[in-house]
């Protein structure tokens, strides 16, 4: 991890934030104004397990509150501690206004190792942490509304979010108080997946930018690049899978807590991760060359690096020997301030976090729209506009017939053509649209501007600008 020259991971979000804010021309006092978390609250709770009192302390940072509710996930780790919450509930902030969500910034975190505890346990113990949490408007769907990060997925949401229902038992708006939830429980299809899928389609919209390869090294497309992912999490697999399996790129490296598989013709990604599941680790994996030294697999030869686990994994003791031409930031602050100002002197092209892994937060947001409209997406239309696609058809063909064109349309585009929207299907194309309109607005400052080289610097520019109105317009 970080060095001891290294700036802790709030200090490193406060240096880019910085060098950005440099750039611009905001009103006296705005820089500082949104620099600054808002509020941090930490709370130390005891839920009596295995015979005694035990002690949890845990976390939520509301970094901005120019839009409300604030959002950001809650993560259970024994690294939990307040620098990261806040450094990571700024993050937040910036990625919100990046794609658009009408959210502030805010995260949350409990240290705990959840490989700990038995399901039931944690069940009592996110309850309680929850109840702290709602009790005071930290949990709340107007105010603040969580989500999952590292440790934490659909089960822990659907604790959380009965856990505000038995306490706000006639509020009709209480599934928004968390996204995340299973489908059965107020989720919305496509959330468990959104953040890799979002990966994906921000390496899709890089790779329909020829100038913007060409700053990387690189030409063609997806199909057939080489791609180092660290991490096999939620979103590293999810990631990892969409561009091998959709996008024909070969994952030719694996990285995971007990070291790193390698296959240069490409690792199956779902028998990767099955084995890791069954044996918690990529050691002994069929078909690849295995090492224990897992660092040096972030130094590999590739065309794309992809850390998708931890902040701080590229720092000043590894950035100078990255062969990657092209980073895609996966994880939440992958790349510390020094690595990335060596980086950007290599000419490597770093696809900022902010923008990279927002995939999660806009299907939160497409969840949050559904639970306070109390109705799925598609429910209304769909049946219609099958409706209406099949009169289409039945008139071509009917119009066909009688001028003796002899057309017959295939029975793929027919079954393709024909089908309404369902929910998935909906939530997708919404993603898709969110990260082409963000790299957009991205890719405008970056080539734009002169005193711009780089796609983090034209993130903060887009978001902080957008964060800086909003207060404006606040009377701020
Ligand atoms: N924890 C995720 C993130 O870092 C998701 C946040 C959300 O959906 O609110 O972006």
């Amino acid at each position: 991890m970080a060095t001891d020259q290294e700036p802790s991971f709030r200090q490193s979000v406060d240096m880019m934030f910085t060098r950005a804010v440099a750039l611009m021309d905001l009103p006296p006092g705005m820089e500082e104004k949104i620099r600054v978390c808002n509020a941090t609250y930490t709370v130390r709770f005891g839920v009596r397990l295995r015979g005694k009192v035990q002690t949890f302390t845990g976390y939520r940072s509301v970094h901005s509150e120019h839009m409300e509710p604030v959002k950001g996930g809650i993560r259970y780790s024994v690294a939990v501690n307040q620098d990261e919450v806040e450094a990571l509930a700024a993050l937040m902030t910036y990625k919100c206004a990046l794609v658009e969500t009408p959210f502030g910034g805010s995260k949350g975190g409990l240290c705990i190792d959840p490989r700990e505890w038995e399901p039931h346990e944690l069940e009592q113990i996110t309850r309680r942490f929850a109840y702290e949490l709602i009790k005071r408007d930290l949990i709340n769907p107007a105010q603040n509304v969580p989500a999952p990060d590292m440790g934490t997925g659909e089960r822990e949401m659907a604790w959380i979010a009965d856990q505000f229902r038995r306490m706000n038992t006639t509020d009709i708006n209480s599934a928004a108080c968390v996204t995340g939830k299973p489908p059965h429980a107020g989720g919305i299809a496509g959330r468990v997946e959104a953040t890799g899928r979002g990966v994906e389609y921000a390496l899709q919209e890089f790779f329909r930018h020829p100038e913007d390869m060409k700053i990387a090294g690189l030409s063609g497309s997806l199909d057939g690049k080489r791609i180092v992912v660290q991490g096999l999490g939620n979103v590293g697999y999810h990631a990892a899978k969409f561009l091998s399996e959709e996008d024909g790129a070969k994952i030719t490296c694996v990285i995971e807590r007990d070291g790193a598989v390698m296959n240069p013709d490409g690792l199956d990604i779902e028998a990767l991760y099955q084995h890791i599941r069954e044996n918690g680790g990529v050691a002994g994996f069929d078909g690849a060359t295995y090492t224990q030294n897992g660092a040096i697999g972030l130094e590999e030869e590739c065309d794309v690096l992809i850390p998708a686990a931890l902040e701080g994994v590229i720092n000043l003791n590894n950035a100078e020997r990255i062969k990657a031409p092209l980073i895609v930031e996966a994880a939440n602050g992958p790349v510390t301030a020094g690595a990335d100002e060596i980086l950007r002197k290599k000419g490597t092209v770093i696809i900022p976090d902010m923008y990279a892994n927002a995939g999660g937060v806009t299907v939160s947001y497409f969840e949050w729209v559904k639970n306070l409209s109390h109705i799925r997406f598609g429910r209304m239309q769909r049946r219609q506009e099958e409706a209406r696609h099949n009169l289409l058809a039945v008139e071509l063909e009917r119009l066909s017939k009688s001028s003796d064109l002899q057309w017959q349309m295939s029975d793929g585009f027919k079954k393709n053509y024909l089908r309404g929207a369902g929910e998935l299907e909906l939530v997708r194309s919404g993603l898709d649209d969110t990260m082409r309109a963000a790299y957009q607005s991205m890719r405008e400052v970056w080539h734009e501007r002169d005193d711009v080289h780089d796609l983090r610097v034209a993130a903060y520019l887009v978001s902080i600008g957008r964060v800086a109105m909003s207060y404006q317009s606040k009377g701020l």
